[in-house]
């Protein structure tokens, strides 16, 4: 009671809309977020001076500096770092509850989080078992604590340093699981130019012949053809980005019609340049043919975004109301790999606090 109290006078603060604070208090679930790109500014100057690596991660003010997106290849330093910062699975309990709290803090109730196992195992000494008991040991916490509730993306690197083993490796980890150990999906992540998607046809077959669900970056820094070929090499049950699908008509018209979702991440799309400006953005024009888009915000202190950010830059870029914006959650659901009892239950809970958010705030 003293909660829905609270969450009402946050609501009628005079400085926003009624839309805004619709935004901000609607439930959401994410689909794209990747775990190494959630690890916040103080966790890594934290786990830096912890195992004793050397980053210009001194004050507040480098701190925010070393954070702040300048361009692609400095995003893959901060990326980088992070990684290198992550090698006791307590570090991994510690970025997934804080991953959960960021969450809760945004009505996030449910995610799917990508995370790269291959390179933490071969870099770092620390084992595939560790790393995940680490995470699940959040997993449980974050549930327990805030109701937030996460599943796991295994992502091979496409430009591994080992070469295609990173996907191989992984299947070979992730086929061997139980359900409980909350892995539902192969991911494919990676540099897409120069490392196509045909390369790694069998260990996706393999994927998916385990009864896995598969899914791959695509269509993010190349074109439409390369998400053809991903559609037909690696079958995927989604797509991660696949905003150049725009480019090529019977693409999108493919897309609509088979109702394979696209998770789209408008601000690390902007920032890395692969679209120009937010007037440029397709992701009006793929909904309106059809398109299952989903909303995500892939790395985001890295980008300088949050899912609750990237509604907003919706509403901005398409002039949504509540009614299309609600459209997401209910499309990530639906997009979603849990189990269908699982769905129903998270689309009927976000479903009646969307109802009531919308007649509180007046926006019927
Ligand atoms: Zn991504």
């Amino acid at each position: 009671m003293r909660g829905e109290k609270f969450r009402r006078s946050t609501l009628m603060s005079p400085n926003r809309d009624a839309l805004d604070q619709f935004i901000e208090a609607m439930p959401k679930v994410e689909l794209h977020v990747h775990l190494e790109g959630t690890v916040r500014p103080a966790t890594l100057r934290d786990l830096a001076q912890k195992h004793h690596i050397d980053l210009p991660v001194g004050d507040d003010a480098s701190l925010a500096a070393f954070y702040r997106f300048r361009d692609f290849d400095h995003f893959i330093d901060v990326y980088v770092a992070a990684c290198e910062c992550l090698r006791q699975p307590e570090d991994f309990t510690r970025v997934v509850c804080e991953l959960g709290a960021d969450a809760a803090s945004q009505h996030i109730h449910y995610l799917e989080v990508h995370f790269n196992p291959e390179p933490h195992a071969r870099k770092r000494g620390i084992t595939f078992t560790e790393l995940l008991a680490g995470m699940n040991e959040g997993r449980r916490a974050v549930r327990d604590t805030w109701g937030v509730d996460m599943r796991w993306i295994a992502d091979g690197v496409r430009d591994a340093d080992s070469g295609p083993i990173s996907v191989e490796q992984t299947v070979d980890w992730i086929t061997r699981l139980d359900p409980s150990d909350g892995v539902v999906a192969l991911g494919l992540g990676g540099r897409e130019i120069g490392y196509p998607p045909e390369l790694f046809a069998a260990p996706f077959r393999r994927a998916r012949e385990a009864g896995l669900n598969v899914v791959a970056h695509a269509g993010e820094t190349t074109g439409p053809a390369s998400i053809w070929s991903t559609l037909r090499h690696l079958r995927p049950a989604r797509i991660g980005h696949g905003i150049s699908a725009i480019h090529d008509p019977r693409l999108i018209d493919h897309l609509a019609e088979t109702r394979i979702p696209l998770e789209v991440c408008p601000t690390s799309n902007l920032r890395t340049g692969v679209v120009r400006n937010l007037a440029e953005y397709p992701f009006r024009r793929l909904d309106d043919a059809g398109v299952l888009l989903t909303v995500n915000s892939d790395d985001p202190p890295m980008f300088g975004t949050t899912l609750t950010d990237e509604f907003r830059l919706l509403r901005r870029h398409a002039g949504y109301g509540a009614a299309h914006l609600r459209r997401f959650t209910f499309n990530a659901i639906a997009a979603s790999f849990l189990p269908s009892d699982e769905k129903l239950d998270l689309h009927d809970r976000c479903d009646s606090e969307i109802d009531s958010l919308v007649q509180s705030l007046g926006l019927i």
